[in-house]
C-alpha cells in the first residue's frame, strides 16, 4: 500500500471531524472579513512540505495563504464589480462540492430540472419572458461568448452560410456595432475568429457613455449586410444603459442580431426602481447577467440567455454515440462552451428561493443609496470632482489638483477600502461599484474617514 493511499484513508476517516473545523475555521474568516485589511496582500511565505493529507494542507493553506488573500467578499471592497455571497448561496456552492454533480443535463439525475427552474426563477426575478432559453456559464465573459458565438451563427444563416460547419472564413467580414463594449465583448470577439477588429465604435451621447441612438441608425444605413449590436446596460464607469427601447425598434428597419451586456446591472431589474433602465432588453436575441457580482452568489456563476435554441445548438452541439444529443432546454452539453459542468446553479437556486425579488431588490436599492450618498459627500468636497452623476451603484471621480494615481494608491493603502482606476472621457480617475449585500453605513462612514485621510496625503 502506498503511503497516499494511507492518507487519503485517514481523510476519509476523520471527514467528519475535518468538515467541521474548516467550518469553525469559515465562521472565523467570515467574521473577522469586515476587519481585515481589504486588499494588498502579504506575500506567501515559502512552502512548506511537512506533513501531508488534507489536515496538514490545511494548516499549511492558514498559515500562508489565507491572511494574504482579499477580503473582496468583504463590505468594503468596491473593485471593478465585486459581490459578495449571501448565506444562502454560500451554503449552496458547499452543497454543489459536496454533490459534484456533473450537470452537463444528462437523463442520470435532476440536476438539469434544478438548473432549470433556477433559470425559471432568475426570469422570473428580472420580468424576462420565457422565450429566452439559459444556460449557467463561468461570468459575463463567457456569457457574451455564447452570445455574440450564436449571432455570428444568424449572420451565417442570413448568408446562406453553417458558419458552425464552414468556419469563419466562410462568412466574410463582419461587422459589430456598440458605443461602450465592455473589454470581455473585444476579447469574445477575438476567441470567436472574427476579429478585435470586427468591432466598430459608435458613437456615445455627449458626456455619457451611453450609445447616440442616431450614430447607430446611420452605422446600421451604412453597413453592407447585417450586423451584431452589441447594446450595454450598465456600463463599468458611470453606469449608464444604451437606450434599449430605441435600439430594439430599429430591428423594424434593419437586419441585426441584438446582444444586450448587461452583466451587474441586469440585476437591478429586480427593483421596481430601477428596472425601467432596462426597458425593451426582452427584445433582445441574446443576454449576459453576471450572478456573482450584484446577485452575491460565489465565483464563478454567469447567464447566457437567449432566444435561439435552434443556432445556439447549431455552434455549441457535441455529438457522440455515448451522450444525450436532444436539442432542447436543460441539455446543456448541447447549448455551452462546456462538457463537464458543474451544478452552478446551486448556489443561485438557494440566494433566490431564501430571498426572492424583493430581497435582491432590496440588496439592490440600498447598494445604490449608498453609491448616491458617497457621491454627495464627493460632489460636496472641494478637492474632489464628481465626474458623472451617481445613478445606480457606481461612482467615478478625481481630484482636482494632483494625480488620481496617486491618490488612489493612497485610498487603498488604507486597507479600509479598494477602488480601481479608470480613465473617463479622456481623464485619469478613480472607480468604485457598492455591491455588496453585507455594506453597512457604518462602512460607508469608514470609506469617506479612507477618502478624507487619503487626501491629507
Ligand atoms: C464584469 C463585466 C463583464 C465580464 O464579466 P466576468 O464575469 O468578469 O467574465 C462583462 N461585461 C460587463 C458590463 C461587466 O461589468
Amino acid at each position: 500500500m502506498t503511503p497516499s493511499f494511507d492518507f487519503l484513508a485517514d481523510d476519509q476517516a476523520s471527514i467528519d471531524t475535518l468538515l467541521h473545523d474548516v467550518c469553525e475555521q469559515a465562521i472565523d474568516l467570515l467574521a473577522g472579513m469586515p476587519s481585515r485589511p481589504v486588499a494588498g496582500g502579504i506575500s506567501p511565505a515559502a512552502p512548506d512540505d511537512t506533513g501531508n493529507g488534507a489536515r496538514a494542507a490545511l494548516a499549511d493553506f492558514t498559515a500562508r495563504y489565507s491572511a494574504g488573500l482579499a477580503a473582496s467578499a468583504g463590505p468594503r471592497y468596491f473593485g471593478f464589480v465585486t459581490g459578495g455571497v449571501t448565506p444562502a448561496a454560500l451554503i449552496g456552492d458547499w452543497l454543489a462540492s459536496v454533490i459534484d454533480q456533473n450537470a452537463t443535463g444528462s437523463a442520470d439525475s435532476n440536476a438539469g430540472a434544478l438548473e432549470l427552474e433556477t433559470l425559471a426563477r432568475f426570469r422570473d426575478m428580472l420580468g424576462l419572458p420565457d422565450a429566452f432559453n439559459g444556460a449557467f456559464v463561468s461570468g459575463a465573459t463567457m456569457a457574451n461568448f455564447v452570445g455574440l458565438a450564436t449571432g455570428r451563427q444568424w449572420l451565417g444563416a442570413q448568408a446562406g452560410v453553417d458558419v458552425a460547419e464552414a468556419g469563419v472564413a466562410a462568412l466574410g467580414p463582419v461587422r459589430v456595432l456598440s458605443a461602450g463594449a465592455h473589454s470581455s465583448t473585444v476579447k469574445s470577439l477575438a476567441m470567436l475568429g472574427l476579429g478585435r477588429q470586427s468591432l466598430q465604435r459608435v458613437a456615445a451621447l455627449p458626456n455619457r457613455e451611453a450609445i447616440d441612438v442616431a450614430a447607430l441608425t446611420e452605422a446600421l444605413a451604412g453597413a453592407p449586410g447585417p450586423c451584431i449590436v452589441v447594446a450595454n446596460a450598465g456600463t463599468v464607469n458611470t453606469c449608464d444603459f444604451d437606450d434599449l427601447n430605441a435600439i430594439a425598434a430599429l430591428k423594424d428597419r434593419f437586419d441585426f442580431w441584438l446582444h444586450v451586456d448587461a452583466a451587474f446591472a441586469g440585476i437591478a431589474a429586480a427593483s421596481k426602481r430601477y428596472r425601467p433602465r432596462l426597458a425593451g432588453w426582452e427584445a433582445a436575441d441574446s443576454i449576459t447577467v453576471d450572478c456573482h457580482k450584484w446577485l452575491n452568489v460565489p465565483y464563478d456563476s454567469a447567464v447566457a440567455l437567449t432566444r435561439h435554441l435552434p443556432l445556439q445548438a447549431e455552434v455549441f452541439r457535441n455529438q457522440a454515440a455515448y451522450l444525450r444529443g436532444e436539442i432542447e432546454p436543460g441539455n446543456f452539453l448541447q447549448l455551452t462552451p462546456e462538457n463537464s459542468r458543474r451544478l452552478r446553479a446551486l448556489p443561485a437556486w438557494f440566494a433566490l428561493r431564501a430571498y426572492g425579488r424583493a430581497g435582491m431588490a432590496a440588496i439592490v436599492e440600498r447598494n445604490c443609496d449608498q453609491a448616491r450618498w458617497l457621491g454627495e459627500r464627493i460632489a460636496g468636497e472641494s478637492r474632489l470632482r464628481l465626474l458623472a452623476p451617481v445613478t445606480l451603484n457606481g461612482f467615478c471621480f478625481a481630484p482636482v489638483e494632483g494625480d488620481a494615481a496617486a491618490l488612489l494608491a493612497r485610498i487603498n493603502a488604507s486597507g479600509e477600502v479598494f477602488m480601481t482606476p479608470t480613465v473617463l472621457f479622456g481623464q485619469n480617475a478613480i472607480r468604485g461599484a457598492i455591491s455588496n449585500w453585507s455594506t453597512t453605513p457604518a462602512d460607508m462612514d469608514r470609506v469617506w474617514a479612507a477618502i478624507e485621510g487619503a487626501l491629507l496625503g
